[in-house]
């Protein structure tokens, strides 16, 4: 039972009836010819299921029963294209690790359209692993199985976490071999996100110094994410002000989980402000504002604690690709770069606001007082020096709020009498906040998971599947992980932190 075959689907009666409603409506695809190119997946050979998510399947409208049949998989794994679909590769640029690329591109990933959610919304429904484009360089087009369990599970757990994120909405695998340091299994991701539109989209219209697409490109963004502010005498500004509120907010909630995205670059900063592109990204587990997952990232460039400063880096870059739209607007050169600053310099403050009302939250906190900031930095600074697991230090803070018995929540530090003198520092605190006991660690055990996917586990998930053809871990991991604030028993194993020799330090960048 635990085999990819297992969980292939051959044929079945459905596939012979009528083609796979998926309602595409396409907004990119009407935007002019040099946004995208077109064209279909590369088909693979030997198609199999790994995974649907019915539950986001039928937020969007779709049937997931559809999507398991013969017609469903194939159309998941790109070997035919559904009805309506009008599939591309989208053009854009960016920075990686500070170097400028004029030309990126979906190299492995084609948008086969986008659908109105059941809330309204407008998705974009993209494979990921789907072949080359032609924007793939010297690239296969293809991603390895391992990323794409990596992606299924870290994204729909942030999803759970309540993380703005691009989700998973399927993942099959190919049947063809990727060559990547070896050979490895084939797969590919579908992928779903309220826009795949990135800081580097601007910035390629903005480095031809093509100032209609760049316009062409803000008004389809101003339309799609904040059309509240369409109507706007100051439209751009506005939608700078908007992408920055949102990337503060989103950095700030990646902080109050202990997330690395691990590779911050222009390309991989979403204009709708989710999580995109899970590469080397991680959860880390001793506290450590330096810790680094990425083994490309030697400098430390997207370290943890550096994650607000590579936004903010994304973000005046985005400022500089609309600095033209800001001069037709604000009527002269002085006058844009004036107000580029003026918005870039909310960044900070609506970021530090962000995180330190997180952390109030996470404390059991829920009035404001001047010394809060200072006693979550030292709570910190003391867990960085006795190396305390991130998730569980929180987590047992809940059950010390709820009663006075702090034995499990000390023991995570290496030298307890440390957490003893922050504790009772926290107790004087908690005394000038009304609610009981009981209801402050009911709300706190709201807001600190005890479940994150663990590297180690995630290794663990992709290892099984590769070496052994067993998605049961998968399966398993990612059960966990979608519930992360439930407690239930049983469970222990993947709230455990990993021992030194289960420890990855690094997640290699092979995707
Ligand atoms: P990423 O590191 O996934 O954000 O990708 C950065 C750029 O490299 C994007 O333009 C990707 O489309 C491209 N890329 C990454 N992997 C591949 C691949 N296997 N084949 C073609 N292009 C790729
Ligand atoms: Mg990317």
């Amino acid at each position: 039972m635990n085999s990819l075959d297992h969980l292939s689907v051959t044929s079945s009666p459905d596939s012979r009836q009528n083609a796979i409603r998926f309602g595409f409506d396409n907004s990119y695809a009407r935007l002019p010819g040099h946004f995208y190119a077109r064209l279909v997946p590369t088909p693979v050979s030997s198609p199999r299921l790994i995974k649907v998510n019915a539950e986001l399947a039928r937020s969007l409208g779709l049937d997931p029963h559809e999507l398991v049949t013969d017609r469903g998989i194939n159309i998941l794994a790109g070997n035919s294209v559904g009805e309506g679909s009008e599939p591309l590769a989208m053009a854009y640029a960016g920075h990686q690790f500070g170097y400028f690329v004029p030309q990126l591109g979906d190299g492995r990933a084609i948008l086969l359209g986008e659908v109105i959610g059941l809330d309204g919304v407008r998705y974009d429904i993209q494979l990921k692993g789907s072949g080359p484009t032609p924007f793939s360089r010297r690239g296969d087009g293809r991603a390895a199985l391992g990323p794409v369990l990596r992606e299924y599970i870290v994204s729909e757990a942030m999803a759970a976490l309540g993380i703005p994120t691009t989700r998973a909405l399927a993942a099959v695998t190919t049947g063809d071999r990727v060559l990547r340091e070896t050979a490895l299994p084939g797969a590919v991701l579908t992928r779903v996100a309220a826009s795949h539109l990135r800081v580097g989209t601007f910035q390629y219209f903005a480095a031809q110094d093509d100032v209609d697409g760049t316009r062409i490109l803000a008004n389809y963004a101003i339309a799609r994410h904040y059309p509240e502010i369409a109507q706007s005498p100051r439209s751009y500004r506005n939608l700078l002000d908007r992408i920055i509120t949102r990337q503060a907010n989103l950095v700030a909630q990646w902080m109050l989980v202990g997330f690395i995205h691990g590779v911050m670059n222009t390309d991989n900063t979403s204009i709708s402000g989710e999580t995109i592109d899970y590469g080397p990204c991680a959860f880390m587990e001793a506290y450590d504002p330096d810790m680094v997952f990425s083994s490309i990232d030697r400098q430390g460039r997207y370290a943890y604690s550096n994650q607000p400063h590579a936004a903010q880096w994304n973000l005046v870059r985005l400022a500089e690709a609309l600095l033209p739209l800001f001069e037709q607007e604000e009527g002269s050169k002085e006058a844009a770069l004036a107000s580029a600053h003026d918005a870039l310099g909310s960044f900070g403050p609506q970021f530090e606001a962000a995180r330190i009302s997180g952390f109030r939250r996470k404390l059991g906190l829920f009035t404001e007082d001047d010394g809060d900031a200072a006693l979550a930095q030292s709570l910190l600074d003391s867990m960085a020096t006795n190396h305390a697991d991130f998730t569980l230090t929180f987590r047992r803070l809940c059950d010390a709020a709820a009663g006075a018995d702090d034995s499990a929540v000390r023991a995570l530090f290496a030298d307890p009498v440390a957490y003893d003198s922050w504790a009772a520092a926290w107790r004087s605190r908690l005394e000038k906040e009304s609610i009981t006991n009981e209801e402050r660690a009911t709300r706190m055990r709201r807001v600190n998971p005890i479940f994150i996917p663990r590297n180690h586990l995630v290794e663990a998930v992709i290892t099984a599947a590769v070496e052994k053809q067993d998605l049961q871990p998968f399966e398993r991991l990612l059960d966990v992980a979608v519930r992360p604030y439930e407690d239930r028993a049983g469970l222990e194993y993947y709230a455990t932190p990993a021992t030194p020799e289960q420890c990855v330090r690094e997640t290699f960048c092979g995707t």
